[in-house]
């Protein structure tokens, strides 16, 4: 499904911070400050000023913000029958990068009832924009879960690829324009990826009518995953390795990560036809970049990928950042792309107009 759009459309990898009478500001685990009636109309208000703050910025492709989700693995889980949310076991997750308290899956996995539908319905009727919802790739949420049934990774990820699939069919005729996966485990194994993972996403997403992305990045911008990326050394090289997979699969469009990191911008050229959703917003960084940084961030991917192919995002959520600091990186997204806009309409003319 392909509408016309102008250059360099913009979107958000997903999550946005939580207003601090919502919950506590800068976790990535919060705690709800409210409960009941009063968390869900809580939870409301706050997808009402994400989506205001995306409008306002001029993001074409919003999210809710992510504002109804604890986490944004363990939100989706919160509704399957097999998994033990009572039943914590603390586990070191992405190759034992961080330590978290992962639930457990105890038996057969099945989709109880809509998990996301609600808050998708009412984003739905708070916005005329393009609506995407983000939901955890199969691979990431076995790698957050303690399985204690299964016992093997790619049937787990099978099992909760059949009720991705049942959940977005749902929330597309309820209105969704756009399905990402988030799969922020393809970057750390590669075997599995090349084995399995591919073939668990494509069985999560093939044929759904909806813009269909994947998102693969370094994480939010937190204290390990900045430790992590010091030690990846001045070249990054996940992306070679796992890009040429992506090319391979189903999806339309892969969001990766490119501002300020040491991804080596060449490795956009590996994704053949998809289209690029390219992170041009630091989150790991609180300078908020200026829209000539951004359009120069555009400009480098445009080295590697036709503009036709390029979309302007964030590196990754936004969860755990201050709420000013990720209101104005979404400010200077916007402005970034329509800068950018501008450079090509000029270029257009110039090369158009007689010499
Ligand atoms: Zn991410």
């Amino acid at each position: 499904m392909e509408r016309r759009r102008d250059l360099y459309p913009t979107t958000v990898a997903g999550s946005l911070p939580k207003p601090g009478w919502l919950a506590e500001p800068e976790r990535l685990w919060p705690t709800w400050r409210l409960g009941g009636p009063e968390l869900r109309e809580a939870m409301e208000d706050a997808t009402r000023i994400a989506l205001g703050e995306q409008e306002r910025a001029g993001i074409d492709l919003v999210t809710d913000g992510e504002q109804s989700r604890q986490h944004f693995v363990h939100g989706f889980l919160a509704g399957i029958d097999g998994v033990d949310f009572s039943k914590k076991v603390r586990r070191g997750i992405r190759a034992d990068r961080y330590q978290a308290d992962c639930p457990t899956i105890t038996g057969p996995l099945a989709r109880r009832s809509p998990i996301h539908r609600d808050e998708v319905r009412f984003a739905r009727a708070h916005t005329a924009r393009e609506l995407k919802i983000t939901i955890p790739g199969p691979m990431t949420i076995v790698d957050t879960l303690y399985d204690a049934h299964y016992r093997s990774r790619k049937e787990a990820a099978f099992a909760f690829a059949a009720i991705i699939r049942e959940e977005c069919a749902e929330l597309i005729a309820g209105g969704v324009d756009a399905i990402q996966l988030d799969e922020p485990a393809f970057n750390v194994y590669f075997d599995e990826v090349e084995d399995w993972g591919i073939a668990a996403l494509d069985a999560a997403l093939r044929g759904l009518s909806a813009l269909l992305a994947v998102h693969v990045c370094y994480g939010y911008g937190i204290a390990a995953n900045i430790d992590w990326k010091r030690g990846l050394g001045e070249e990054w090289d996940q992306y070679a390795r796992i890009f040429p997979l992506l090319a391979q699969s189903c999806v339309d469009q892969v969001s990766l990560e490119l501002a300020g990191s040491r991804v080596p911008p060449e490795v956009l050229a590996m994704l053949g036809d998809k289209q690029l959703a390219v992170g041009v917003i630091d989150v790991a960084s609180d300078q908020i970049e200026t829209p000539e940084e951004v359009a120069a961030t555009i400009a480098l991917a445009q080295r590697y990928v036709s503009p036709e192919r390029i979309w302007c995002s964030t590196n990754c959520g936004m969860a755990p950042m201050r709420r000013d600091v990720a209101y104005a990186k979404l400010r200077a997204l916007g402005a970034g792309a329509r800068l950018a806009r501008a450079h090509a309409s000029v270029t257009a003319t110039n090369l158009s107009s007689p010499a």
